[in-house]
């Protein structure tokens, strides 16, 4: 079992704007092996470090096939570019157990992050990877996928969660 546990919604530290990393310490590097463990052992494709409850800019993810990875370390990640083209995915969220929704996002968007090996990086990502980083920068500002759905949706969405987590923890 992995060591880290990933918060589940409606939680405040899932609210937070997270800060950014200023020094990769073993700490970070760690983490970011400790998060990567979590993510796969989760069936996820990205987790943002406070989805553990870490407020910093850090984001892990692989998109790849089963049976590639390609998995990916982003400290800092920014967003420079987006382009005008959207397109919809079926999104959902590791803190938000089995909620799927469609949600539309620009196609690709170039990122500028620092690797972990402490180098400036800037890729340009497309399809499910797009969207996966969109969705992972999302949560280094405190937002979720459903606070793009409309207030109905969101809150009966958020009354599941509610419940859901009444009942992990009665299994405690
Ligand atoms: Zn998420």
């Amino acid at each position: 079992m992995s060591k880290l546990s990933i918060i589940i919604h409606p939680d405040p530290r899932l609210k937070k704007v997270a800060s950014p990393i200023t020094n990769i310490t073993d700490r970070i590097k760690q983490l970011s092996a400790d998060m990567l463990e979590a993510m796969y052992e989760a069936s996820g494709v990205g987790l943002a470090a406070p989805q553990v409850g870490i407020t910093k800019r850090l984001v892990v993810m692989d998109c790849s096939n089963e049976g590639e990875k390609k998995e990916l370390i982003l400290i800092n990640p920014e967003i420079v570019w987006s382009s005008e083209e959207n397109v919809s995915f079926e999104e959902g969220c590791l803190s938000i157990p089995d909620v799927r929704e469609e949600i539309s996002r620009p196609m690709s968007v170039q990122v500028q992050f620092i690797g972990i090996d402490n180098t400036r990086r800037e890729e340009i990502f497309d399809g499910l990877w797009a969207t996966c980083i969109q969705h992972e920068i999302d949560h280094l500002n405190g937002k979720l996928f459903i606070d793009y759905l409309g207030p109905m949706k969101r809150s009966s969405i958020t009354r599941k969660m509610i419940k859901l987590k009444k009942q992990l923890n009665r299994k405690k």
